[in-house]
């Protein structure tokens, strides 16, 4: 078994973040937070690679339409696309493989304490519209899902976060190889976890 510090997580700054200069920003709020940074590069997404990201979860596309769906609900509206979640995600799909392809994607392997939780908890929720103030998505970014929709893109959002565990460790995999992770330990990890020992050479 691991140990909760031993947890990795999957974020990619999408290339609105890489655009709008924000990668030293976010990158330092992980820092900041003590999560360690294993594995990090810049590339260009193919979009066949884009679209096997998020359909590695086999429920993504009921969950991802159900969420579009439920916000128009919220305000008393009919989703343009209809009642099935599928069809709804089968458009919002064909936006994201163009949005994520749309110039180079920063991957990296985050590694802490509860790390997909914690990097969850940086990134807010899904729709900048409604992501918390403090939150990367709440406070750099202004999109919502009714306005992308009627633009007829994906909504802008900087960044991904793996949503879970089995997500994280499939979403690491298909997007480093096991030479690109490193794995070493970090000199505040002995403050952080309260390991003293180990620095102090006990
Ligand atoms: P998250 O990135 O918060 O995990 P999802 O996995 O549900 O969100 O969706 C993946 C990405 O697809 C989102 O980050 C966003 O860029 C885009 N997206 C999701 N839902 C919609 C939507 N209803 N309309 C437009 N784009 C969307
Ligand atoms: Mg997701």
């Amino acid at each position: 078994m691991t140990h909760p510090r031993q947890e990795r997580t999957l974020i990619i700054i999408k290339p609105d973040g890489v655009q709008r200069s924000l990668v030293g920003e976010m990158i330092g709020r992980f820092e900041r937070i003590g999560l360690k940074i294993v594995g990090m590069k810049m590339m260009l997404a193919a979009p066949d690679h884009v679209e096997a990201h998020y359909t590695l979860d086999p429920q993504w596309r009921v969950k991802t339409g159900e969420k579009s769906i439920k916000s128009y609900k919220d305000r008393g509206e009919n989703h343009p696309h209809g009642d099935d979640p599928v069809v709804v995600t089968g458009i919002i799909l064909d936006k994201l493989r163009d949005y994520m392809a749309s110039g180079p994607v920063i991957p990296m392997v985050l590694e802490g304490a509860h790390a997909v939780s914690i990097v969850r908890k940086l990134v807010g929720s899904t729709e900048p519209l409604s992501s918390d103030v403090g939150t990367i998505r709440g406070d750099f970014v202004l999109d919502s899902y009714t306005m992308s929709n009627d633009d007829e893109r994906a909504v802008r959002n900087l960044i991904h976060a793996s949503g879970s565990v089995a997500e994280a460790e499939q979403e690491i995999r298909h997007w480093f190889t096991e030479e690109e992770v490193a794995g070493y330990r970090h000199i505040q990890e002995g403050i952080i976890y309260d390991d003293l020992d180990h620095i102090l050479g006990k």
